[in-house]
């Protein structure tokens, strides 16, 4: 993309991909200024769960991105980056019926393909494990390497750690180009000069690269309860619900459809969610859908029926039409990197992705091979439509 490391890079878009974009490439020499029409976090990053988990992706590509993902975390955890930020955890994959039984099965079985550890948990084991767990689970499997991360702690240690210009309530409106490649950002009638540009808005991105028939906002709503513990996470792990196997493995696809989780924090409560609503970008909450996920989580794991709900609250993924994130350079447009369509994933994937694109940037090749995830594969067919 450039091949100095002092060139100029605006960012557009402070959730944790922007951010993570930003802090390396602050970190190897370059110029920044980083965009927000709001804040940093003030997208999903902010209005999410935090799974750093390769237990919940679908086989591939995302598997794959997700150990290098998580392996990330841990990395940055070591070298002080992320130090307290980010917690290793089991996740279990848990089933309730023979048919999500088998379906839980196949998904460790493809997880173990992939290289994951996976251990098969019989019940008296679980409920050994988390005391009161419903009597309708007839199988589990142990994740034992996932982690938890907070999106908006992340992004606040990113930038915290870095000398970045944040330019907040600033919205782009367009990328600039001159003579075929980016010239910078338009905010209203100003323009912010750059010699590259990186689009890391979430579903903003849609509008300021005509991507709008190809990123859809799936709104998920969530549940958070008083404290279980005085402090640290109340069960010994994560709990994923076959239904969130299923939604992530495309078989469930109607609207509304609930992938249940139920996350015990670090503060002792309860993350409960989530739906999952496409086109849909408002952050309402509604009873009806919040008593179905609560509905739901009590069959799972009933002493949930003690806690008190706190408060519920929704955030907006961004998914792409074929399911993977759109990361990459602009196929058409020089200057320009794309890291954006990270659906329900993008805790888990968002600072390696924003290094990765940060390498882009600064003409490196990245860490790993990103072609699954290449923008050409929707922007050349836009251009035969
Ligand atoms: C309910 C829910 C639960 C989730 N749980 C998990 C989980 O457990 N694990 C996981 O890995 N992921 C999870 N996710 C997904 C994760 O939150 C997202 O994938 C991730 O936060 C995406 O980060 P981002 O930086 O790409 O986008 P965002 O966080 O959406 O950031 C985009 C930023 O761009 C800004 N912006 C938009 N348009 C413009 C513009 N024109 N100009 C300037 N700025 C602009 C916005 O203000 C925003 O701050 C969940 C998401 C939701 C909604």
């Amino acid at each position: 993309m450039a091949s100095s490391a002092a060139i100029h890079v605006a960012v557009i878009g402070a959730g944790i991909v922007g951010a993570a974009a930003a802090h390396f490439l602050a970190a190897a020499g370059a110029r920044v200024t980083l965009l927000d029409a709001s804040g940093p976090a003030a997208g999903a990053t902010g209005a999410s769960d935090g799974a750093v988990s390769v237990a919940s992706k679908r086989p591939g590509p995302m598997m794959d991105l997700a150990r290098h993902a998580r392996a990330f975390y841990v990395r940055c955890e070591r070298d002080g980056l992320f130090r307290g930020l980010f917690h290793r955890r089991s996740t279990f994959l848990v089933a309730r019926t023979a048919v999500e039984a088998e379906l839980v099965a196949r998904h460790g079985a493809d997880l173990a393909a992939a290289g994951e550890r996976v251990v098969e948990v019989d019940r008296a084991t679980l409920l050994a494990r988390i005391p009161g767990l419903g009597a309708s689970v007839c199988a589990a499997l142990e994740i034992p390497d996932d982690g938890h991360a907070l999106g908006y702690e992340i992004t606040q240690r990113l930038l915290g750690r870095s000398r970045i210009a944040i330019r907040r309530n600033a919205p782009a409106a367009e990328i600039v180009m001159r003579a075929g490649r980016a010239a910078g950002v338009a905010i209203g009638d100003e323009l912010v000069a750059a010699d590259a540009v990186l689009v890391a808005a979430g579903i903003g991105s849609a509008p300021l690269l005509g991507l709008g028939e190809i990123l859809i906002p799936r709104k998920g709503q969530m549940a958070v309860t008083d404290r279980a513990s005085p402090s640290g996470p109340a069960i010994d792990g994560h709990l994923m619900a076959a239904s969130y196997l299923a939604a992530k493995r495309g078989i469930a696809r109607e609207d509304g459809h609930i992938g249940l989780v139920i996350d015990p924090l670090m503060t002792g409560q309860f993350l409960i969610g989530g739906s999952r609503e496409d086109h849909r970008s408002d952050h309402a909450t509604d009873a009806r859908t919040i008593a179905a996920i609560l509905r739901e989580a009590l069959d799972l794991y009933p002493p949930l029926a003690h806690r008190r709900v706190l408060r519920s609250f929704a955030g907006v993924r961004t998914a792409s039409r074929d399911g993977l994130p759109i990361v990459g350079a602009h196929p058409r447009r020089e200057g320009i990197v794309i890291a954006t369509g990270f659906e329900g994933d993008g805790i888990c994937l968002g600072p390696f992705m924003g290094a990765c694109a940060a390498r882009l940037l600064l003409g490196e090749a990245p860490a790993v091979d990103l072609k699954a995830l290449s923008p050409q594969r929707f922007l050349r067919v836009e251009a035969h439509a």
